[in-house]
């Protein structure tokens, strides 16, 4: 199969040299390319700015902003058999940046007021042009987080939504909770994000074969 993923935070700016971003460290979905390779699927990997070295045997596009990764994913999106949105996306990007350095214009009362205006959501977008395509979502939420997951399987079209606390961020093993629009959601307890990598690629095989079959 062909698994378009996508990982890492993305970087909005606000100037040439100062950006806002999110504590993700991008590796879940290096986890899951990973697993799609070891499973001897092929990977196209959209990658927001992170510290980590690409897996083997992965075709890389590094992107920045979300706009640049909503664009990426859009047209790749008909090449791949499942996507699989692990970033952590910027909701919001400044409105405008500012050429150069923002120089301090004022005394220590200065306040500098930042207009934040909304980014497409990419996975929703996607799920408009779902066709066959087994599309995988993630929740970090900081609380009501299977509420808030399910939310996202109707709003976002996907089939699988991983739904994860907070502290999952950046951390080596997780706790998943693996959500889809039929049957009470699947717990994975402490366990090694590779591992939830390997059940995420998985339920997408699975998932496709099922459809392949009611052809
Ligand atoms: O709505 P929320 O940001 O909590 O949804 C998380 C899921 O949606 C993740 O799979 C994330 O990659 C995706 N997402 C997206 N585009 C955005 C925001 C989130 O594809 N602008």
């Amino acid at each position: 199969m062909r698994f378009l993923i996508t990982a890492g935070p993305t970087r909005e700016p606000l100037d040439d040299v100062r950006f806002l971003s999110n504590r993700s460290t991008g590796r879940m979905g290096y986890e899951v390319a990973a697993a799609a390779v070891r499973g001897g699927h092929r990977a196209y990997l959209v990658t927001g700015p992170v510290e980590i070295a690409p897996p083997e045997g992965i075709q890389l596009a590094r992107v920045t902003t979300a706009m640049e990764m909503h664009r990426v994913v859009m047209e790749r999106l008909e090449w791949a058999d499942a996507l699989v949105m692990a970033a952590a996306v910027s909701d919001f990007r400044p409105r405008r940046r500012i050429k150069g350095k923002r120089k301090k214009h004022g005394g220590e009362d200065e306040v500098w007021v930042v207009e934040l205006v909304r980014n497409p959501d990419i996975l929703a977008s996607a799920g408009k042009r779902k066709g066959d395509r087994v599309h995988v979502g993630f929740a970090v939420e900081s609380r009501d987080l299977l509420a808030n997951a399910r939310a996202k399987l109707g709003s976002k079209h996907a089939d699988m939504i991983v739904a994860n606390l907070v502290s999952a961020f950046g951390a080596e093993r997780s706790t998943a909770h693996f959500l889809t629009p039929e049957g009470s959601p699947r717990v994975f307890k402490d366990r090694p994000k590779g591992e939830i990598a390997d059940e995420i690629v998985k339920f997408c095989v699975e998932w496709h074969a099922e459809r392949a079959g009611k052809k």
